[in-house]
């Protein structure tokens, strides 16, 4: 049935009499159904979700596999006490392992954030050291632990933060801090940096594979072989969140696989439920061994559930059984084209990037309108005309749209989806 306007305004007093401001506008747009790549609303209005949702729902929405093991588990084995195991959890941690043979230890918390402050709790741990070294525009989550690690936003007015995070800044090779200096001079004057900064009790480095809030900044060939050395040194860990690069995304099953280099710890989270909250923290035998040693503690209520362990255990299976991973590559490219297409039709487009299905259009300050200017009003006229791609704002280097449809996404949907920025661009322009 559709809503009248009578409707929409009503709940709109409602939403806004009710919803606590946590950090962003909310879209006007309310969906009430998604499937596969689209929204739809009320009015029967559809918007296609480039963005896949929060970053998350690799599978599209309502996938029916997804469904119906949501189904099966909520009615067999749904939560336990978290020193209970099962059999889904000991399949999902094994299946992670099986693509990543380099880390076969791990548990199943639900978010983001979670995974990346018991991963920080885990280095220290098992190092028994206590600094932490980040990028300045990564992202790892809003926990104490995780939020002290995130320097791009979310710090203002918190007073003192845990002791001891560190940060350097990441390459840009679209807008380098300083023209004609590569990123390996960069990264050693960092490290020397570092090495004067600290209490001389370094532990780790936390680092997303590409930099996604950041901007869809992705760290050169070679970059993180070279942050290993680097770790390896200074008798740091490695760690590697891969909440959205994770899962095939970027046309490898994890984002490090490109490099050939692995980590100490990886985080997933996002794309391992697909929408639904599971997270995984994964680590070398040598990590899993010191810890049990040591008597690492990191207990929540969700902890190994059933149910979401279910759902990751299906999501894996698809993404195997019809070649996602793949898929990502050649979705990919055909996304990438598309977008460099688009950026030569319009002068204010100045850079496009990525890897697979997880792409970044950065605009250029054009005429007497600044980049940031003009992405929020692409992004605006793009939720007209159907498309939702997120925009973040990464400090001076204005807008970055960040597209990432679902691995299943089809290729009249990436037309279409192009297509439609396309005009967008062109209507603000
Ligand atoms: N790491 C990365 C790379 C992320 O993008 C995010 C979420 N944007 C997080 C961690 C935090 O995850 P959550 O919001 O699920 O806590």
């Amino acid at each position: 049935m559709k809503s009248s306007d009578h409707d929409v305004e009503r709940f709109w007093q409602r939403a806004n009499s009710h919803i606590l401001y946590f950090g962003c506008e909310l879209a006007r747009f309310v969906p009430t159904r998604a499937e596969g790549c689209w929204l739809y609303d009320a009015q029967g209005k559809r918007m296609l979700d480039f963005t896949s949702g929060q970053m998350s729902a690799i599978l599209g929405h309502a996938h029916p596999e997804v469904l119906a093991t949501i189904r099966e588990a909520a009615g067999t084995l749904d939560h336990l006490f978290s020193g209970m195991v099962s059999e889904p959890v000991v399949g999902l941690v094994e299946q992670i392992a099986e693509h990543a043979p380099e880390l076969p230890y791990g548990f199943l918390l639900s978010t983001g954030s979670e995974s990346n402050e018991a991963a920080i709790k885990l280095a220290k741990t098992v190092t028994g050291k206590w600094e932490i070294v980040s990028f300045t525009r990564g992202y790892h989550g809003v926990t104490a632990g995780a939020g002290a690690a995130t320097f791009k936003i979310g710090r203002a007015g918190l007073g003192p933060l845990p002791q001891g995070y560190h940060a350097i800044p990441a390459p840009n090779a679209y807008r380098p801090r300083f023209p004609g200096v590569d990123w390996r001079q960069e990264l050693d004057d960092a490290f020397d940096h570092i090495d004067k900064t600290s209490m001389g009790s370094l532990a780790a480095f936390i680092a997303e594979p590409i930099l996604s809030s950041g901007g869809v900044i992705d760290l050169p060939p070679g970059y993180l072989a070279e942050l290993r050395k680097h770790c390896d040194r200074r008798g740091m860990l490695l760690i590697l969140d891969e909440a959205q690069t994770g899962l095939g995304r970027t046309g490898t099953m994890f984002a490090f696989q490109r490099d050939g280099v692995s980590p100490d710890i990886m985080t997933l989270s996002k794309t391992l439920g697909a929408g639904l909250p599971l997270a995984a923290v994964m680590a070398t035998e040598k990590v899993a061994k010191a810890a049990a040693e040591r008597q690492f503690f990191f207990y929540t209520t969700h902890l190994n559930d059933p149910l979401p362990a279910a759902v990751g255990l299906k999501v894996i299976e698809i993404i195997v059984r019809d070649r996602l991973v793949e898929r990502a590559r050649t979705a990919g490219d055909r996304l990438g084209a598309g977008l460099l297409k688009i950026k030569q039709r319009h002068q204010a487009v100045g850079d496009v990037r990525g890897r697979g299905l997880m792409r970044g259009l950065e605009f250029a300050d054009f005429g007497n309108r600044d980049a940031t200017t003009i992405s929020n009003a692409v992004t605006n006229a793009a939720l007209e005309l159907g498309l939702a791609a997120n925009i973040v704002r990464s400090g001076t280097s204005g807008g970055v749209m960040r597209i990432a449809p679902p691995l299943t996404v089809k290729d009249e949907e990436i037309d279409e989806g192009l297509d439609l920025l396309d005009r967008a661009i062109a209507s603000v322009l």
